[in-house]
């Protein structure tokens, strides 16, 4: 089919994910037919520099061969098998990988097929979990301000980004909601609350959808101290931080913190396919031991979960971090994009902040009235110049991935600066729209 054709047909029969399809008609987005490296090419083969990892997931680039030909190579043995009353060899080496890999302490691995999913599984242990212990009056989450753990109900009740979460409100429970990086905020919740609380859930570091909003050093290693001095559960939610992102394995590393569970999705097969993981400690997994009649027994999976092509291609991810050392690789490139942010974008006069953690980047423009849907022009004047970026509300998200080349890196930078000075250069010129020292844009798709 022809570009014009395909156009029509999106059209006609697709519905986009955290899209007004009422606008979508008229943007003659890219239809991507292939990619390559950062590379994404559309369907009339003008190329894109993929500047958010295909929304945050893509490790080692696209086409990788080590990837492709473990996923090839999984297709000739099985492409789907249940983990419902069997197992597979992918998924069993795949938890041994991730439980070396991961914080000390998370000892079991207990898959799904989004991050979201695996949030809504933490949710479940842990309130599951303090039952079986005994103490079923532990049912509330306390969660951050502007937190965002997926879409589904679960997820979405300890979420608290308003945009997102207020439409929703009547489905949701009722979760504790503290100032994120305000450790006195919480223990002053958990000496309140502490009694009926299951768990703490935090992003850890970073809090992407809210805009790349950073937490101050020493944070969660507070979080996890309170968590311990009350006795409630710590969820950690890596799902955008995992694999790399912020420069170690996983964010809770830079603080040495261990959390009770952990969630990973995205990153764990380089971007390839669904799958992710909830790790929980023995303690927590043996809360669940017990004789059938007891049901003890956790009450959860997907048909998907812990797919074998996805976990061939998590398995293949991961060796790619030893033999690309690819951690290692990257932190000179983390260097390069904090200095060209600053040389290119930081000197723009709509730009209000630039907040960078490893290779997590949220540019945040100047208050901007928000019906100008300026982060979302940015985007489509970055994608007229060759890089595919996306917003959150009037914060423009860089979030390439980790493989890409320095020159491309310096080229992702110098089309942003370029597509902001272009896409504000009206409203900052007049004055009307836009000016410096607003408030914090908004989160929207
Ligand atoms: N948790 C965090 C921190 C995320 O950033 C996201 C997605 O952006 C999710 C959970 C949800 O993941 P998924 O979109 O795979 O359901």
């Amino acid at each position: 089919m022809e570009t014009a054709e395909l156009a029509a047909l999106d059209r006609e029969v697709l519905w986009h994910p955290f899209t007004q399809q009422l606008g979508w008609s008229e943007e003659a987005a890219p239809i991507i037919a292939r990619a390559e490296g950062a590379t994404l090419f559309d369907t009339d083969g003008n190329a894109y520099i993929d500047g958010v990892s295909s929304l945050w997931c893509n490790v080692h680039g696209h086409r990788h061969p080590a990837i492709d030909a473990a996923i090839r190579a999984q297709l000739d043995r099985v492409a789907h098998t249940t983990m419902l009353g069997l197992s597979h060899p992918p998924a069993i080496e795949l938890a041994r990988r991730l439980r070396d890999l991961a914080p000390a302490g998370l000892t079991r691995v207990f898959y799904s097929d989004s991050g979201s999913t695996a949030v809504e599984i933490a949710v479940k242990m842990a309130f599951q979990w303090w039952a079986q212990r005994g103490e079923p009056a532990r049912t509330r989450f306390v969660c951050l301000e502007n937190a965002y753990h997926g879409d589904t109900l679960g997820s979405v009740s300890v979420g608290g980004i308003d945009l997102f979460h207020s439409r929703y409100r009547p489905l949701l429970f009722d979760a504790l909601r503290v100032a994120a990086g305000d450790a006195e905020a919480l223990e002053r919740t958990l000496a309140r609350h502490g009694a009926e609380v299951a768990a703490v859930i935090v992003e850890p570091l970073v809090q992407g959808a809210a805009g790349m909003l950073l937490q101050p050093p020493g944070y969660l290693r507070a979080v996890r101290e309170l968590c311990d001095r009350h006795g409630v559960l710590l969820i950690c939610d890596e799902v955008a931080t995992g694999f790399g992102r912020t420069g170690r394995m996983f964010a809770c590393e830079h603080e040495q913190v261990s959390p009770d569970l952990m969630c990973v999705a995205k990153g764990l097969t380089g971007g390839y396919l669904p799958l992710a993981a909830t790790l929980a400690t023995e303690a927590i997994h043996d809360g669940f031991l017990g004789a059938h009649a007891d049901y003890r027994t956790f009450f959860h999976g997907h048909t998907y979960t812990g797919n074998p092509l996805a976990c061939a291609a998590a398995l293949a991810t991961l060796e790619l971090f030893d033999s690309e050392r690819t951690l290692e690789m990257l932190q000179p490139k983390i260097v390069l994009l904090e200095r060209e942010l600053a040389a290119r974008v930081a000197p723009l006069e709509a730009v209000a902040e630039i907040r960078q953690r490893g290779f997590m980047v949220g540019i945040e423009l100047a208050g901007f009235d928000p019906a100008l849907r300026t982060g979302h022009r940015v985007t489509l004047a970055a994608r007229r110049r060759g890089a595919i970026v996306r917003p959150l509300g009037d914060v423009v998200v860089l979030m390439p991935p980790l493989s890409i080349a320095p020159e491309q890196l310096r080229r992702l930078v110098e089309i942003t600066a370029g597509a902001i000075a272009q896409a504000t250069a009206g409203a900052t010129a007049d004055g009307g729209a836009g000016s410096r020292g607003g408030s914090a844009g908004r989160p929207a798709p």
